[in-house]
């Protein structure tokens, strides 16, 4: 299985991510992620790609497209994987699709999760990460910030520097211009699913499900 989740951030892609490589064992490959453990690390990369991230800036795509070129290229002759955060530009899409014909290989199917700006801001401002397994949830869910604890493993939890209000601002204003675009290029390929991203977690994996 070939999959690109698309849609806004808060859309809800890292917790879909997470439960379809759980369930078909498909590696997960969100590029927030890497790029935010590089940045942990204090590498190059991670520290020149922290000056877009904290604006709520796109990273330039030939960094991103370096990193999803040596992802693919450490995976087997065929790869099989979900993307959680890329392709995000046209520029980053067509590349991709290059990549992926020079192996003899082709997405099978764009999944768009659509869910309107008003739910997308209440979902940033609430977020919360854990420091051990990555895993999202939501501050709401809790009485207090001191009591909140990772739902999956515990651990604790961290607010993402982007999930400010002002950076939230400018990272939709930006998957407007440059990663909403993608929905008509992939839907002229044939390949776009859209589904509606409301409601909690388990009804849009249902969504999801009929999908796959
Ligand atoms: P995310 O965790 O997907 O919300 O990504 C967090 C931030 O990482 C984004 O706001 C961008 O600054 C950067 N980023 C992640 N994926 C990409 C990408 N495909 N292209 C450019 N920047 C990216």
């Amino acid at each position: 299985m070939r999959i690109v989740l698309l849609g806004a951030p808060g859309a809800g892609k890292g917790t879909q991510a997470k439960k379809i490589s759980d369930k078909f064992g498909i590696s997960h490959v969100s590029t927030g992620d890497i790029l935010r453990s590089e940045l942990k690390n204090n590498t190059e990369l991670g520290m020149k790609a922290n000056e877009y991230m904290k604006e709520g800036k796109l990273v330039p795509d030939e960094l991103i497209i370096e990193i999803i070129r040596k992802k693919i290229e450490k995976e087997s002759r065929e790869p099989e994987f979900l993307m959680d955060g890329f392709p995000r530009t046209f520029v980053q899409a067509q590349k991709f699709d290059e990549m992926l014909a020079g192996l003899g290989i082709s997405l099978d199917k764009v999944i768009n999760i659509d869910v309107d700006e008003d739910e997308l801001i209440k979902r940033l401002t609430s977020r919360r990460v854990c420091h051990e397994c990555s895993g999202i949830c939501s501050i709401n869910n809790f009485n207090s910030e001191d009591e909140a604890k990772c739902p999956i493993c515990g651990g604790s939890l961290y607010k993402r520097k982007d999930d400010d209000r002002e950076v939230i601002k400018e990272r939709l204003k930006v998957y407007e211009k440059q990663t909403m675009p993608l929905i008509d290029y992939y839907s002229r390929n044939g390949i776009l699913f859209s589904i509606s991203g409301s409601g909690s977690e388990n009804e849009i994996f249902e969504r999801v499900l009929t999908l796959l």
